[in-house]
């Protein structure tokens, strides 16, 4: 295995990429790739080439725990065994559906297989056996759906190597339908448990994760000492699972249609003899974060390649290094903020390293993400004192916790409305927070008993309205003089409470939220979200995500002048702030401070060296003029190459 870190993009969140071929095949056109390898495109969320075996998450416990039930548990453990097939079967209808956009060929290998899965999903065996399982030996159903697959696996592989001596053809054919009764079984299994997250402590070291989809809590569990890039079939370049890949540096292509059904197959042909559950025979893979290519079973060239990106990118990262105790200051001397964006304490080695001037945004999710309780005051504010005396006295900004939407929890499970069907306009952020008051309270107390020791802003995510400002102060300052009167030092004056701008309604009335907040952060991942009625986690629409869309570019430039005009203290901490491509238009639309994934900021310090704030004007007014994205980009990229 081989890898470079995932530095930071270079470029905008990118869209899924025409399939090209890479110049290195182009050159040696007459050279014949000793081996069939097949290329995949999708989106390159985290920079960085890696090298590696494929391995695929282990989606359900290894052994689902066995539990006799009593007689009046059978009938409602046989309800959920069927909720369970349900869902299963609506999850393969929907993997179907996306076989439309992938190669007729790719079509013919996969849908058979979705077939199979699909069928025993019906009347089989297998359902059968399990729920006689469940109304006989009173098992419950996750142990009587494992125990059952297995059963029906080893039965298959058994007759692949039957005393009869089978042909080659037959073997392959009695390990691919053992797989496949396993798969189905881990998947119902999936369903019935609703891990909260996965395991990836058993895969091997170096690997390639391959996997449908990485919820955010999974994704901070992965370990990127372990794995070396990440694949997944959905997700989308600014959801929260991508943001958590791009602070670990882990090179990632998301969203790659049918990639997990692919690379099984690959991983079933070549093993040719029956595998073991959860695991099978290893296939290589390389994958390139920044051109979302994803190439399963490379060609001795393509390795080559490979291997030569990450010498390259590696002396990349060397020569930016060196910008690291430079001041991030335009050419004409005007100081531009570079701060980095939290998400794990775990990035707070590559915080200090990146040379980054604070925390702009501290996502305080990861102490909730995969706690099975709320985390106490005390807890919180030791793990808040932490980031803050890791930062050396430069600012923190810490973001109240944004609970809702795509991020899931145990500990949050009984805030959220149950079956939400929008949750991203539901109770998220801000709203979810003063409908349990409790929860915020707690925040802030721990935040506010660290702010004596160290510069702490303290920042309300999703607001909509000058009303749910007012009621967060109020709670604010009822809790700090709550504190005070236990005796506990508060600076004289609270920290700043200030207001992402992440909503349309926000960015419009700026102006009214900018008089009582005192400083405002633009979300861009959400803001291109709401006002593109555009999932940013969803593959299926991830083309007409556009955090450059002249629509959000507008309520940017709303933003910003408003806040200008009234003096309060402006930044921009969504992804667009880490690209390279685009920081020179956001300075020429006067924005002086950016907080971003701290691998980010090296290279967007040296973007910021070249620039003159007269050319960063030019630009914002040439883009401001344009309705039509691709023009946007043509114009940034013009300008990065000048
Ligand atoms: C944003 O929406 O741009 C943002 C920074 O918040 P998050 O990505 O955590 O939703
Ligand atoms: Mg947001």
């Amino acid at each position: 295995m081989s890898t470079i870190d995932g530095g930071p993009d270079d470029e905008r969140p990118r869209r899924r990429p025409a399939p090209a071929k890479p110049a290195v095949l182009r050159k040696r056109a007459v050279r014949r790739p000793e081996r069939q390898e097949r290329r995949f495109t999708g989106l390159g969320v985290c920079s960085g080439v890696a090298v590696g075996p494929v391995a695929f998450a282990a989606e359900a416990p290894a052994s689902a725990t066995v539990r006799r039930l009593q007689a009046s548990e059978v009938e409602p453990e046989l309800r959920r065994l069927d909720e369970a097939v349900q869902r299963s079967v609506r999850q393969l209808e929907k993997l179907k559906a996306r076989l439309a956009f992938l190669s007729e060929d790719s079509q013919a290998e996969i849908a058979p297989l979705l077939d199979a899965y699909r069928q025993m999903l019906g009347p089989s065996r297998l359902l059968r056996h399990a729920a006689r399982r469940i109304a006989e030996d009173q098992l419950n159903a996750e142990a009587a759906v494992s125990e059952e697959a297995e059963a029906l696996a080893q039965r298959f592989a058994t007759r692949g190597s039957g005393s009869g001596g089978p042909d080659a053809e037959d073997a392959a054919s009695a390990s691919r339908q053992a797989e496949e009764v396993r798969e189905i079984g881990r998947r119902l299994v999936r369903n019935l448990t609703r891990a909260p997250f996965r395991s990836f402590a058993a895969l091997p070291v170096g690997c390639i994760l391959v996997t449908e989809q990485l919820r955010p809590a999974d994704a901070a569990l992965i370990d990127p000492s372990r794995i070396a890039a990440v694949v997944t079939d959905e997700g989308g370049t600014s959801d929260h699972t991508a943001i958590m890949l791009r602070a670990l540096g882990i090179p990632s292509v998301l969203g790659v249609t049918g990639f997990t059904a692919q690379a099984g197959a690959q991983a079933g042909a070549q093993a040719g003899a029956p595998v073991q559950a959860g695991a099978r025979a290893p296939v290589q893979v390389v994958v390139d974060g920044e051109a979302g290519l994803v190439t399963l079973d490379p060609s001795a060239v393509t390795l080559e390649a490979a291997h030569r990106a990450v010498v390259a990118r590696a002396g990349e990262r060397q020569r930016l290094g060196r910008l690291r105790r430079l001041p991030a200051r335009l050419s004409g001397g005007e100081a531009v903020e570079l701060q980095a964006n939290l998400e794990l304490p775990a990035e707070l080695p590559l915080i200090a390293q990146a040379g980054a001037a604070g925390i702009g945004l501290l996502r305080t999710e990861f102490l909730f993400i995969n706690a099975d309780e709320l985390p106490d005051e005390a807890v919180q504010a030791e793990a808040y004192r932490g980031v803050v005396e890791a930062m050396g006295g430069d600012c923190v900004t810490i973001r109240l916790l944004d609970w809702g939407s795509e991020k899931q929890s145990e500990a949050m499970a009984g805030f959220l409305a149950p079956g939400d069907l929008n949750p991203a306009l539901g109770l998220r952020g801000l709203r979810l927070l003063l409908r349990h008051p409790s929860v915020m309270e707690t925040q802030l107390a721990a935040i506010l008993r660290v702010s004596g020791d160290a510069p702490v802003r303290i920042m309300l995510p999703m607001v909509t309205t000058l009303a749910e400002l007012r009621a967060a102060r109020e709670i604010y300052e009822r809790v700090g003089r709550r504190l005070r009167r236990r005796g506990v030092r508060l600076p004289e004056k609270l920290p700043p409470l200030g207001i992402m701008i992440e909503t349309p309604a926000a960015a419009l009335g700026a102006e009214t939220l900018a008089l009582e907040a005192e400083f405002l952060a633009i979300g861009t991942n959400d803001l291109a979200m709401y006002t593109l009625a555009t999932d940013r986690a969803s593959t299926d629409v991830s083309a007409l995500y556009d955090p450059l869309h002249p629509a959000v570019l507008r309520l940017i430039g709303q933003t910003t002048d408003a806040a200008l005009r009234l003096r309060r203290p402006v930044s921009l901490c969504g992804e667009i702030a880490g690209s390279p491509l685009v920081v020179p238009l956001l300075m020429g639309m006067g924005l002086r401070s950016f907080s971003m994934n701290a691998s980010a900021i090296p290279r967007v310090k040296q973007v910021v060296r070249q620039a003159s704030l007269d050319e960063c004007r030019r630009l914002a007014r040439r883009v401001l003029e344009e309705s039509d994205p691709g023009q946007i980009a043509q114009l940034l990229r013009a300008f990065a190459a000048r």
